[in-house]
């Protein structure tokens, strides 16, 4: 009797060992941890694609790879298991006078509208969240929790009394500028100003930190960032941004950029921008196709909706022809190594920039998301390591903003 049992016990080990490779145990050690974690994505340009095109359904599940399909809606973000992202008021740099102030004004009211109006039409799937608590509440219901941050200032023009509305429409991030400089501060892909941060710039800081919205310091010129590091109250987000010392970009940080981040209390939110994780291979024949579209459509800030879109059309066209190389999710982690071993695992977190040029080769849309978590998984991060970069480590940056405003009433 008792070799029976210890053939039956040798067997089922056997058989647990067969149906436990590696491969599938990190496969569903993935999928559990990525559950149990609350996840965050700081910046999805998702309005863009709404705003090219009015019939687009964020309660229907697309295909990343038609035509059209965008890289985020709401079934998708479920199946990647994300559970808050911060859907993104991006404006183009325009013209620095009174006209250019009311236009842009103009244009960032309606897209908050946008947002406001995808969002409770799918009350069902989504609700749009203005606090930490909120994000706790929204995710416990199993919706998705929707955020607002602003990329680039230039909205704000000249007016800070502007920088309260934005709040009171739901703005808890904005990003000082975008790739030209603004009356805030110099961008990191703008030579044609060396000012940092300015005068009006320093109050829009103070502001900030008085009502309790988070300073995003991607795009900003490093200059720039080093002045907002010394005025800022509160630590600072990158709300997609990569770095530096793996890839030189002007766009990535600095090693010494990221330490003083974390010495703040900050975080770096890196980005699923090819460009931006690795250095693309020499391509002359993508580059002088999109010499040509660039002349095609010339300045994008100035192009209607319908014009936006068939830019959009157009450029996944090229890239179909000439496919550009994309980085890897072994590539992206990469990032996350660096980030760890320079300042530890409490300052690293994901801001995908999905429907404003992220995705990569294993996580090209948002329903990919846990590919991340696998990857982790594998390089051997704990279950309270992979919390903190999903979303704790954001989680905690918010909340010391939160409170910040808080006690400065
Ligand atoms: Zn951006």
């Amino acid at each position: 009797m008792k070799s029976i049992k210890i053939s039956v016990a040798l067997v089922s080990f056997i058989l647990l060992l067969i149906s436990c490779t590696p491969e599938r145990y990190f496969t569903e050690e993935a999928h559990q941890i990525h559950l149990e974690a609350l996840t965050i994505d700081t910046h999805l340009d998702t309005p863009i694609h709404l705003n090219s095109d009015p019939f687009f359904d964020l309660s229907k599940y697309h295909d990343s790879r038609k035509k059209g399909s965008g890289k985020v809606d709401f079934p998708r973000m479920k199946k990647g298991g994300l559970d808050a992202a911060f859907f993104i008021v991006w404006t183009a740099q325009g013209e620095r006078n009174p006209q250019g102030y009311q236009k842009v004004k103009a244009k960032a009211l309606d897209i908050f509208d946008l947002i406001h109006n995808n969002v409770s039409k799918n009350s069902n799937l989504a609700e749009l969240a203005y606090s930490t608590n909120d994000i706790y509440k929204i995710a416990k219901s199993k919706k998705r929790a929707i955020l607002i941050g602003m990329e680039n200032g230039y909205p704000i023009g000249k007016d800070l009394s502007l920088v309260k509305k934005f709040y009171d429409l739901g703005a808890r991030y904005i990003t000082l500028c975008h790739t030209k400089d603004n009356d805030i501060c110099d961008s990191s892909t703008d030579e044609s100003e060396d000012k940092g941060l300015t005068e009006f710039g320093e109050k829009v800081v103070r502001e900030m930190n008085r009502l309790g919205i988070m300073i995003d310091v991607s795009h900003i010129s490093d200059k720039s960032f080093y002045d907002v590091i010394k005025i800022s109250k509160t630590p600072v987000i990158a709300s997609h941004s990569c770095c530096r010392a793996l890839c030189n970009h002007p766009r990535n940080m600095t090693d010494d950029m990221i330490k003083l981040l974390a010495q703040k209390g900050g975080i770096i939110q890196l980005t699923l921008v090819n460009e931006y994780i690795k250095t693309p291979k020499q391509n002359p024949q993508r580059d002088s196709a999109l010499v040509k579209l660039k002349k095609r459509f010339g300045d994008y800030s100035k192009l209607s909706p319908k014009k936006l879109g068939e830019l959009e059309n157009a450029f996944s066209e090229l890239n179909k022809k000439f496919p550009q190389s994309m980085a890897t999710v072994e590539d992206f982690v990469n990032h996350i190594d660096h980030v760890v071993k320079l300042v530890g695992i409490e300052y690293v977190g994901i801001g995908s920039d999905f429907d404003g040029g992220g995705g990569i080769d294993g996580v090209y849309d948002v329903s990919e998301m846990e590919n991340i978590t696998l990857e982790l998984i594998k390089r051997g991060y704990s279950d309270e390591d992979i919390k903190k970069i999903w979303g704790e480590n954001l989680l905690r940056v918010f909340n010391e903003v939160e409170n910040y405003a808080k006690a400065h009433k």
